[in-house]
């Protein structure tokens, strides 16, 4: 039976938490200290932070007060403008979260329009050959950036982070995944604010199960084999979002949640993006 210790093996075997808190926006201090302690409270043990959230030194400070640092993943990104500095910006992450490594590193976006993410990408590389990253990866990846960052190194990522939720299934993204062994994260897996757009569908599931709707959410991305980091401030919701392990959605609850995929999505195209 699964439980909110349950992992994911990545292709080079280390086992990542199927479900972390994600503190995107958290940027006062105190909200991201009380989404922490109730996540750690809890039973967490993954955080899904980045460079150009601002909050590195915050929850580096919420590990070192609430946590254990090395009972804890870690996952950290590369923002765009250090595609060029990569090795600088790993080592000001770290600083700031008060570590000398992470679990999870990621190319936050391609941003193909500076044209720098395989030379980010062989920087990841040797990052990760140091051991100052147990395991390196991409987010908002392409199938296309995904080849070309292989091609010119030879090495296939970890991890691809997503934007996934039920209004965007990334079914084909996840064939392509799979294919290559490459394990996937739902980011903004409650749609990032919009929950609201698809309560109305998926209520009648909820009821059945005697869950929240949030929950039956986070359970489908999980019995799709997906990493999940969903994000609150507020400690019964983050409480609330960890308790997905004690149900089950049957064939009828996945088809339905299968037919609500529209590709409506909520962030830009990664070969879009002007940031
Ligand atoms: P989520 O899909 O996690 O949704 C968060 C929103 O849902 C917040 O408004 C939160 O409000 C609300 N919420 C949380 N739990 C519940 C609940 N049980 N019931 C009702 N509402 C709820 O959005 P995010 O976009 O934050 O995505 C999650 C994480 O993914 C980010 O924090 C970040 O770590 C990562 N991410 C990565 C990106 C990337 O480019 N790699 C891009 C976007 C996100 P409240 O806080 O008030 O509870």
């Amino acid at each position: 039976m699964a439980d909110i210790r349950t992992t994911k093996k990545l292709s080079n075997g280390l086992e990542i938490p199927v479900l972390g808190l994600g503190v995107w926006r958290v940027e006062n201090e105190d909200d991201l200290r009380t989404s922490c302690k109730a996540a750690l409270d809890e039973g967490y043990w993954h955080i899904d932070t980045a460079a150009v959230y601002g909050n590195e030194d915050m929850v580096g400070r919420a590990v070192a007060d609430y946590g254990n640092r090395k009972e804890l993943f870690l996952t950290t990104k590369l923002w765009n403008a250090d595609h060029a500095n990569a090795e600088a910006a790993f080592e000001k992450s770290l600083k700031n979260l008060q570590t000398d490594y992470v679990d999870l590193y990621l190319i936050h976006w391609p941003a193909p329009k500076n044209g720098k993410f395989v030379q980010a990408w062989k920087s990841m590389v040797e990052i990760y050959k140091s051991g100052r990253a147990k395991a390196i990866g991409v987010s908002n990846f392409h199938k296309h950036h995904i080849e070309k960052i292989a091609d010119a190194t030879g090495v296939v990522p970890h991890m691809n982070q997503v934007e996934r939720h039920p209004l965007y299934q990334q079914n084909k993204l996840a064939a392509y995944c799979a294919e290559t062994g490459i394990a996937l994260t739902a980011y903004s897996p409650l749609g990032s604010g919009h929950m609201g757009d698809i309560t109305p569908r998926i209520q009648p599931i909820a009821n059945k199960h005697g869950k929240t709707v949030a929950q039956v959410i986070l359970r489908w991305h999980f019995q799709g084999g997906w990493i999940l980091i969903p994000k609150s401030i507020k400690p019964q919701r983050v409480a609330e979002n960890a308790k997905i392990f004690d149900f089950e959605l049957d064939d009828a609850d996945m088809a339905a949640m299968a037919a609500i995929d529209s590709g409506i999505k909520y962030l830009p195209d990664p070969d879009e993006a002007n940031f």
